[in-house]
């Protein structure tokens, strides 16, 4: 166990950890909601630093980043534990556990190790993802460190819960981050996924604000989240709060973990996603889960020429010329398009 990051002491050995919009108070002798941040004797300390539960190497458009050096590969890592608790999580057997001898349980690897295995296997970025980077943070933070003294970016794939505190903490080391955006009603993230929707999107508009290039993702899950209305709340805060040139994955939800009586997301539900994603002024809205290849393409938003065609998760043809359009010439947002 190391001792945690960003927390605060209180009276008779009670701590405040500030690392994520639950901020919880705990107890000498009890966890946090995310149960891998304990209060031993006044001092807060995380379960789960070195224990990388997954690692693999995949490519950045698994992430999904669609606009970040295309085509490269991200060394994927995860530890266990997670702040949220989705009863449709697709990760569950390594996000949900409680047990603190399962949290500890995941292989060590130190930072020193992670930064140069992703060296030695040609990656371009090392991705904290699969479970949630916030309760892996110092982990990620000491990891990313020294991603970026080896020349490499850092990508945190997030619930985006996290505190502003922790985004300024992590700033100077995070290249990219996707956020999944699970809904645009309060209660049903406080219903189904037990936490609040504000602090997401106040996360959102902070990264945005940072200078960190920004992907969101929402799962549409019928019958949750799939009402016309809530989906143009959510596509019209991506363009207005967040810019027209935010990537957006609209991806299909498959049944899974405590959700397994709702069926997958018809094609049609997610096609009335992407036609009112467009008519709200996103430029780049992609379908993912799907086996419709077209809807993972990149097309000019000023003269639909098409810049990067893609294949599941490779990259069949970039036609990008210096970050622009060969055809009309205008400049595509993203970072390393080539
Ligand atoms: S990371 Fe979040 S859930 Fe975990 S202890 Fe800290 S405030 Fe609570």
């Amino acid at each position: 166990m190391k001792e945690a990051l960003l927390y605060q002491k209180y009276d008779k050995n009670k701590v405040r950890c500030d690392l994520c919009a639950h901020r919880c108070v705990i107890h000498p002798g009890k966890a946090g909601i995310c149960m891998v941040r304990e209060n031993i004797n006044g001092i807060l300390y995380t379960k789960v630093y070195g224990r990388s539960i997954a690692r693999h190497i995949d490519p950045v458009e698994k992430k999904p980043l669609y606009h970040f050096y295309p085509g490269s590969k991200a060394y994927s890592i995860a530890t266990p534990g997670c702040n949220f608790h989705c009863i449709f999580c697709q990760n569950w057997d390594i996000s949900q556990l409680t047990n603190s001898e399962l949290l500890e349980s995941g292989p060590e690897a130190t930072p020193e190790q992670i930064a140069r295995n992703a060296e030695q296997t040609g990656c371009k970025s090392i991705a904290y993802t699969y479970t949630e980077p916030t309760i892996f943070f110092e982990y990620s933070y000491d990891t990313a460190r020294l991603a970026h003294e080896a020349g490499l970016k850092n990508i945190y794939v997030s619930n985006g819960y996290m505190t502003h505190e922790m985004l300024d903490m992590i700033r100077p080391y995070l290249d990219a981050v996707n956020i999944d955006l699970k809904a645009f009603r309060d209660k049903t993230y406080r219903r189904i996924i037990g936490a609040r929707l504000q602090p997401v999107l106040d996360s959102l508009k902070k990264i945005k604000q940072l200078g960190i290039w920004l992907e969101v993702t929402s799962l549409i899950i019928p019958g949750i989240n799939d009402d016309t209305s809530e989906i143009r709340d959510m596509a019209n805060f991506v363009a207005s709060e967040l810019g027209a040139d935010v990537p957006w994955h609209i991806s299909r939800f498959f049944p899974a973990y405590k959700m397994k009586d709702v069926p997958q997301t018809p094609i049609q539900t997610l096609r009335m996603a992407k036609a009112i994603g467009i008519e709200e002024g996103l430029n780049f809205i992609y379908i993912g889960n799907t086996s419709n290849t077209g809807d993972m393409n990149t097309k000019c938003p000023q003269c639909d020429y098409l810049l990067i065609e893609r294949l599941n998760f490779g990259i069949l043809k970039n036609n990008i010329k210096d970050g622009h359009c060969p055809k009309c010439g205008i400049k595509i947002a993203g970072v390393g398009l080539y």
